[in-house]
């Protein structure tokens, strides 16, 4: 399989990310349940005018999994999920939507903290984890595909099983460090916390499975 490269904007965005002193990191989960909540307006969108489409409320939801043993986070969602071709062009490629514009950019680098005023999107998941998975399968389509990145170096895309439409974004979250205590991207209640705060406004169920003690 070979490894792709991202395209030069892409990269140099992503190893902001990747080495971000940002203080912040907790907005990435605001990031990806943004873009699982997007996702599944696109599904609800598409019903309102394709007549074989229905859409069934209790079946729109977005999910979080942590995994404190394989210290991975996963975002997963039932939304109108991504060909293989639209993950190549979609994560490839960033600053597609504009989401961090070249004057964000260069403040950023200038260390100021507005980053947490912008959207800056998917990539902001490489300031907590060391590996990103998306394993994804598009409505009306029975292949399903994974996106793996370890971060500016390149990504690969491949087929992989998945049941159900819809996205699952998995990450392996960095050791702790000094600085940051990653562990928290693990702990239900510190992730509740982070949904509560940045996600509240969200339009469709967030769930977890909260472990009893
Ligand atoms: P933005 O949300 O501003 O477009 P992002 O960097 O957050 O930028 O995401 C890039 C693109 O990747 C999105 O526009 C969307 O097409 C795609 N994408 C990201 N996450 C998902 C998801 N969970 N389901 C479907 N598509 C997604
Ligand atoms: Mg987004």
């Amino acid at each position: 399989m070979r490894k792709k490269q991202f395209k030069a904007e892409s990269k140099r965005l992503l190893e902001m990310m990747v080495n971000s002193i940002y203080s912040h990191k907790e907005i990435f989960l605001r990031e990806l349940v943004s873009n699982a909540s997007d996702a599944i307006d696109k599904i609800y969108y598409k019903a309102l005018t394709d007549d074989s489409l229905t859409f069934n409320k209790d079946d729109y939801y977005i999910k979080i999994i942590p995994n404190k043993t394989k210290r991975t986070l996963t975002i997963s969602d039932t939304g109108i999920g991504m060909t293989s071709e639209e993950l190549e062009t979609n994560l490839g490629v960033i600053a597609k939507s504009g989401s961090l514009s070249f004057k964000a950019e260069n403040e950023m680098k200038q260390g100021q903290e507005i980053i947490g005023q912008f959207g800056v999107g998917f990539y902001s998941a490489f300031m907590v984890a060391d590996e990103v998975t998306v394993c994804t399968k598009p409505i009306g389509s029975e292949v399903a595909h994974e996106w793996k990145s370890k971060g500016a170096d390149g990504y690969t895309i491949k087929a992989c099983e998945k049941e159900m439409v819809g996205t699952d974004i998995t990450l392996k979250i960095k050791e702790n460090t000094e600085e940051d205590n990653y562990d928290d991207y693990l702990d239900e209640f510190r992730l509740k916390a982070i949904v509560k705060k940045y996600s509240d406004f969200i339009r469709y169920p967030i769930k977890m499975d909260i472990t009893e003690r």
